[in-house]
């Protein structure tokens, strides 16, 4: 038992698409809550992670990443990622410790600027650099924006993050948790098994899949007493050539997503899984609002 006062409140992880958000909220939650890529721009939701401990409750906003608005659907992630810096306690820039300040970052630095919550800086992929390397880039940065705190980690190997997770910590306000202590996040499961199914498409397809991919979860049925979850899924793409990539020769391709995505889904769902997949062609998807909502990216 402690007398320190809990503390609770919400954190806005941003950074330009790749720094590493995903995987660090992997990291700081113990489970796969949300989906890593070496591909840019596969988070296009906000998630909500919630890391519990005996005196905080952080509840994390990941969003994708600021970047040059070219279509409706990059517009949309711009503004989630201002929405999401103007409704927090504290705010996280992620950025890469291996790489010079890129272009999109400034362009975040501005937005930032304008934040009112405090602002710190988190370096990431530590065990990219020698140390020399990281406390010149920490100068750098220190010059470039008046950070409340700057923090090394390795959100691949966990250094650091735990020391992260208390210094954020310390920027939110007192009170009580706004979650039950067990809730890793808010999303619902469904949203999780199509990001899971969403990720295997990225992965397995490399380059010749864009990122005009949608996967909606059609069904959804637990069949109590037989540990078993029935999922059908369907993967939306914008055209035929594209469909043909998913499925594959003789189907191959769609059956090794989805035997991979099943084993993720499994366990994260801690139970057998009967999934099942089919892909269409939802033609202009990503510049539709009709299609958009209806595919969850509001
Ligand atoms: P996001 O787009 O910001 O969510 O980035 P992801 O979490 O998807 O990570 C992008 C890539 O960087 C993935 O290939 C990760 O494995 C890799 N990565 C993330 N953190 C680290 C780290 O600390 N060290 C190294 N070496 N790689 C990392
Ligand atoms: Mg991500």
């Amino acid at each position: 038992m402690t007398d320190t006062p809990f503390h609770s409140g919400f954190a806005a992880l941003v950074g330009r698409p790749n720094v590493g958000k995903s995987t660090l909220l992997n990291q700081l939650l113990g489970e796969k809550v949300v989906i890593t890529s070496d591909k840019p721009q596969t988070t296009r939701n906000r998630i909500q992670g919630i890391l519990t401990t005996d005196n905080s409750q952080i509840v994390f906003v990941d969003t994708p990443g600021i970047h040059v608005a070219r279509s409706r659907i990059n517009r949309l992630m711009v503004e989630s990622a201002l929405g999401a810096v103007r409704d927090v306690d504290v705010v996280l820039f992620l950025v890469e410790a291996d790489a010079e300040p890129h272009r999109e970052e400034n362009a975040l630095l501005e937005v930032l600027a304008k934040a009112t919550a405090p602002v710190l800086l988190v370096i990431n992929k530590i065990d990219r650099v020698p140390k020399e390397t990281l406390l010149a880039r920490m100068a750098a940065y220190g010059t470039a924006h008046p950070f409340r705190e700057i923090v090394p980690v390795s959100a691949l190997s966990g250094d650091g993050v735990e020391h992260l997770a208390r210094v954020v910590s310390e920027y939110l306000p007192e009170g009580p948790p706004y979650f039950p202590d067990d809730q890793l996040t808010d999303v619902p499961e469904r949203f999780i098994v199509a990001e899971m199914v969403r990720e295997q498409v990225f992965r397995l397809t490399r380059d010749e899949i864009p990122y005009s991919v949608a996967v909606t979860v059609d069904s959804f049925s637990e069949r109590p007493g037989q540990d078993l979850v029935a999922i059908s899924a369907t993967i939306h793409v914008e055209r035929d050539s594209q469909k043909g990539v998913i499925i594959g020769q003789r189907g191959a391709m769609l059956k090794k997503i989805g035997s991979n995505a099943r084993r993720q889904i499994e366990t994260f769902l801690n139970s057998r899984v009967f999934l099942e997949l089919f892909v269409k062609v939802s033609r202009g998807w990503s510049e539709s609002p009709g299609k958009l909502r209806e595919f969850g990216y509001e």
